[in-house]
Formats: C-alpha cells, structure tokens, sequence
C-alpha cells in the first residue's frame, strides 16, 4: 500500500517534477547541486527550494497517504536522507529518521573536540556548509576591544586551531568580537525551510527565520559534516497558537518566559514547538528568534515560526532579498502548515497550547531556574516573600537571545527619556550592553544608541556572550568574594546557580531587555512603570512613556569593522599544527577497528 505506485501518485510526483524544473528556468534553484556549495560563505546562497518541495511531494504521497502536514514536518522530511526508503508513516517519539541537514554552526568552545574528530575522516573539505564562531572565550572585563584583546592571549591556541581547521576544511571563520554564533547565524547563514545542525544549545535562534536548526554535540555535527546522514528520532509536535497583540510594555521576550513558566525545563523534551495564529504577524523577526532560541529551556529538540513578512523584511534588510524571493515561491506549499492543520490544529499536533498575547504582562524567570515565572504585578510580593534580594547588583542586556536592532533600540527609547531628565543608574547597580554581532555594534552606534545607554552609565562589552556563559569577570565585587547573596537581571535565556558570576548565590531574574533597562534605572527588582515612577536630577517625578523602537534600521545595518568580516579561506593544504605541550589539542588517532565481537563486562562510569 505504502509504496504502490497508484496513477494518481505518479501523476502528483510527475506534476512536482515539472514544477521543480518551472523553479529552476526562473533561477530560484535546480535539483543538481551547484559547484562550490560548500566553499566558505559570508551569506547562505538561496536555497533548493524545488528540491525540498520535490522530495516533500515524494514524501507526502508515498508515505503519509496526502494527510496535512505541519511546518515542521515538512522540513524535516524534505530533509530524508533517502524519502524512497522510509517504508512507513514514521511513529512520532519512536520512528528513527536519518536526516541531510544543509549547514553546520559550530561555537569556539564546542568546535575543537568536533573538527579533531572531522580530521579522523581524511576529508578534503566539509561535504556541506559550515561556520565557526569565536564568541565563548572572550572574558567580560574591562569592556569592549580590551577584552578581545584580552582573550587573544588567554585563548590564542584555540583561536589558532579553529582558524586553520576551518581554512584547511572550507569553513567560514568568525574570529572573536565577530559576534554570537546565533546572532551571526541568524543575520548571514539562516534560510526559511533549510535544515542546520550546530554545536550549540541554543541553535534553535533560527527558527525565527522559518530554519529547522538543531542544537546537536560535536560527534552530530561531524556527521553532518562528513556527509554521513544524520539521526534523529522523530519528534513529537506543539503547536502553539498565539492570537492578539502585545500590550506597549511587553516585548516577544515575555511570550516565551511565560511559555516556560507553563511547561517547565523539562515540558518540551522531544517535541518540536511549531508556532502558528494571527499573533504571529505582530511579531518581528528577531523577536521570533528570541522565542525560538528559549525553546532550549523547556528541552525542545527546536522551535519554528512560519515564513511570512516580517522574514521578508528582516532578509531583505540582511542583504539576501534573492533567498526571500526564493522563500515567497515556496511559501504556501512549502513554508507554513498546511490549512487543514492551521484550521484544526488538534488533529496534528501532539499538544496545542494557545497564548492571548494581549493578556501577557511582562515577567521575570528565576531566580536559579529558568521557569519560575514570576508576572511583574507579583514580583515585589515574590521578592519579600522569598527573601530574594531587591536591590539589583547588575542589570546586562544582551545575549543571543536579547542582542537584536529591535531589543536595543526599545531599551535605548526608555534610556534617552532617563538621560533627558539627567537620570543615572543609580551607584550600586552595574549596568552592561553587549551587542550581539559588530553589524549590531555599528549600526547602534550610528544610531545614537550606545551613546544613550553610555549618557546613563552603562558598560559597553564586547560583540560575545560574556556573562551570558560565566566569562564574567566580577571578581573584585564583594558580593561574588564573599558568595554573598545578590540579585542581578538580565535578557539572558539561562540562570542556572553560578552560571553567570560563579557565585552560586547570586540571583539571576531573565527578563526583557526592557525590564532590564527599567530595573537598571531604578535598581529595584519589580519597578512597575505604569505605577511607579522615576526622580529626575532635580528631584521631580519622571513617569517613563512606554519603550519604542523599529524593527529594522530605518538607514539599513552598518557592517562594522572590517576585521570582523569573516575568514573565507580554502586551502586543503593548510597545515594544522600541535603544540606537544598543548593540555588541549593533539592529533587524534582512530579506533581499532571492531573485531565484530560485542563488548562485555564494561564499568559504568556515570549514570
Ligand atoms: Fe550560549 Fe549565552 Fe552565548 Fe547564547 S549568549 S550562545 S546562550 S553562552
């Protein structure tokens, strides 16, 4: 039955055939691979889009009998090594898919152990894209360049490594201060509908860009690069529908804090989270990006949103309007569920969960754990009643959740209305910005931003993760020498004890970037600005009008600096050299073959 070859069958595969071969006469793509596919990119080229839709048509009539399909389905199986041999409808939870993904992501503290192993395979290159980004080790200390500086001569062996491995391999290099690996994912590398595989718990940033991108460890991401077929057990679906609009003091940060609050860290565990619903619409890019990249939190295998305008917008702005003329031809077959699913999203979902953004209020997770969400109407009583600190340390807005044009420009709006009254953070509260690509940086800065944040006392760090991943350098604080007990907030996506500082009593509230910048002016967890209110230098009240920004830079993104572009370099003969002494890099050596006899007897060494 699965297979038969039913005239009706072969005609709709003829029929997707003939469509694929109308997609290439236009340029959108063609079904043969083109040459130097996976030479190092500074941008993702348009994707094959007519291939997906043909092997999804395949898939689609043999396999699942035409029944609707989600969003997420169709990546995915669009993506199957093998669509002929699938045999039966996969069983979600239970069914083994083996999986081509088109792109590897790879971050600096995760790629060394990942292209040791690549090196086991004696390839000449990568056998698909692929990019390494710098953006763990760079220590948050005395502040911007210094502090790239800085990590040069605490990381340079790596640095080294990752930037020889990736000229010898044909991948792209972004060398530290470039930016996050999400961020610069996000602005170069993501396509609607392509599939990725990054060593990173937090790939899944790309969903806001209608990519499947999976966070995967470094043995994953060699397969993928080694050109062996990827697997991934089928994931379970939720649906999540979001209907209204955001209310002016609220921001796409607040959907996913409260999403975690309702499923806990563990609530999404192999399940994609597949997003759909009119409320999508009043949603940017990069906020769908935010919410995608917390989907981490609850343990799913990743996030997507549907292709729709404000990608258009966002790709368009990022210099790939060919990949978005790609994604508009794709779009209604290919780049949203299917109607039938959107009308009755019970049927085809594991789980529906619906989400009237007009009934959010903003909110803070934490502290130690990222879904104890706490609405900020109820956050000063939390505080006294369980004794959290409310005097705020630290305030950082950044992160690859929380580091977009569209985050620092509504923080900034608050900022410049502090700075016109001559408003400070007050002495006492730290406050730090960390942009999230030099493209970010730069247009910032032409824009008037950091200087708004600066007029009020902030920190400018560098284009990295910094305190988000603990290289937060805060050691001459007496709350982190004493392990007193602090309260910081941040537009991070995780807080985890000792996570940021090391301090495992400091306190770690995620929020918006917003609230952060709200709570920096006050220096008070749970400032409420529709009820409180702000002195001025002259000690009048300030009420603050609610935050505004744009989406995207009115004057387009600055590229920054040119020593932040990437390392385009292939050159197989390049040498990767070891330092003997080295505590973290040396040749590996492959395993004996297996002699075909199964191990016994072996120690378990952790469980
Ligand atoms: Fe991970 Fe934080 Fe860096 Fe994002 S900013 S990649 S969450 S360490």
């Amino acid at each position: 039955m699965l297979l038969s070859s039913s005239v009706q069958r072969l005609r709709s595969y003829t029929a997707v055939r003939a469509g694929s071969a109308r997609l290439a006469r236009r340029g959108y793509a063609s079904t043969a691979m083109p040459p130097n596919v996976n030479l190092p990119q500074a941008k993702t080229g348009v994707p094959n889009y007519a291939l997906f839709e043909q092997r999804l048509a395949m898939v689609r009539s043999l396999v699942f009998q035409d029944r609707p399909m989600t969003l997420a389905e169709k990546i995915l199986y669009a993506h199957l090594d093998s669509p002929e041999s699938l045999g039966s409808t996969p069983v979600r939870g239970e069914t083994y898919l083996n999986l081509r993904p088109d792109r590897v992501a790879m971050q600096d503290a995760s790629a060394p152990m990942a292209l040791q192993q690549f090196a086991l395979a004696n390839m000449p290159q990568t056998a698909i894209p692929a990019s390494i980004h710098c953006d763990h080790l760079i220590e948050a200390w005395e502040g911007g360049e210094s502090d790239v500086t800085h990590s040069w001569q605490t990381s340079r062996e790596t640095y080294e490594f990752l930037q020889a491995a990736a000229a010898k391999y044909g991948i792209a290099f972004w060398k530290p201060g470039a930016g996050i690996i999400h961020q610069i994912v996000l602005e170069n590398y993501a396509a609607p509908g392509t599939l990725m595989v990054g060593t990173d718990s937090h790939t899944p940033n790309a969903g806001g860009l209608g990519m499947l991108a999976i966070g995967v460890g470094g043995a994953d991401a060699v397969d993928a690069m080694a050109g062996i077929p990827w697997e991934l057990k089928a994931p379970r679906l939720l649906g999540v529908q979001l209907r209204g609009h955001l209310g002016p003091w609220c921001s796409p940060k607040d959907i996913i804090l409260h999403l975690v609050g309702q499923l806990t860290v563990k609530g999404g565990t192999g399940y994609i989270i597949e997003y759909f619903g009119e409320g999508v619409n009043s949603l940017s890019c990069t906020g769908m990006a935010t919410i995608c990249n917390m989907g981490a939190e609850v343990g799913a295998t990743t996030s997507v949103f549907p292709y729709g305008p404000a990608m258009r917008r966002y790709l368009k702005a990022t210099e790939r309007a060919k990949v978005s003329e790609g994604a508009d031809w794709a779009q209604s077959d290919y780049l949203a569920a299917d109607a039938a699913v959107q009308a009755s999203p019970e049927k085809y979902y594991d789980k529906v969960i619906d989400i009237d953004l007009s009934k959010l209020e903003p909110s803070f997770n934490g502290p130690f754990t990222p879904d104890l969400n706490t609405p900020l109407s109820q956050i000063k009583d939390a505080a006294k009643t369980n004794g959290w600190p409310q005097d705020v340390k630290a305030a950082l807005i950044g992160s690859c959740t929380n580091s977009s044009y569209q985050d620092l420009s509504r923080a900034a709006s608050i900022a410049r209305q502090a700075a016109a009254r001559g408003v400070r953070v007050p002495e006492g509260t730290q406050f730090l910005v960390a942009p999230g690509s030099e493209q970010i940086r730069a247009t910032m800065e032409r824009d008037g931003m950091m200087e708004a944040f600066e007029a009020i006392g902030a920190k400018k760090l560098a284009n990295a993760c910094g305190p988000c991943i603990g290289q937060w350098n805060r050691s001459d604080e007496k709350v982190v020498q004493e392990k007193l007990p602090n309260t910081i907030v941040s537009s991070f996506n995780r807080n985890f004890r000792a996570r940021n500082d090391g301090n495992p009593n400091t306190l770690n509230f995620l929020t918006s970037p917003e609230m952060v910048m709200l709570t920096a002016l006050s220096g008070k967890l749970g400032f409420d600005p529709e009820i409180d209110t702000l002195r001025d230098a002259e000690g009048n009240e300030l009420n603050l009008e609610p935050p505004a920004g744009d989406e995207l830079p009115a004057k387009g993104y600055e590229a920054g600096r040119a020593e932040y572009q990437p390392i385009l370099k292939y050159d197989s003969d390049t040498e990767i050299k070891y330092d003997p002494n080295s505590r973290y890099f040396a040749p590996m050596q492959p395993f004996p073959r297996w002699d075909g006899k199964d191990y016994v007897n072996l120690p378990i060494l952790i469980k």
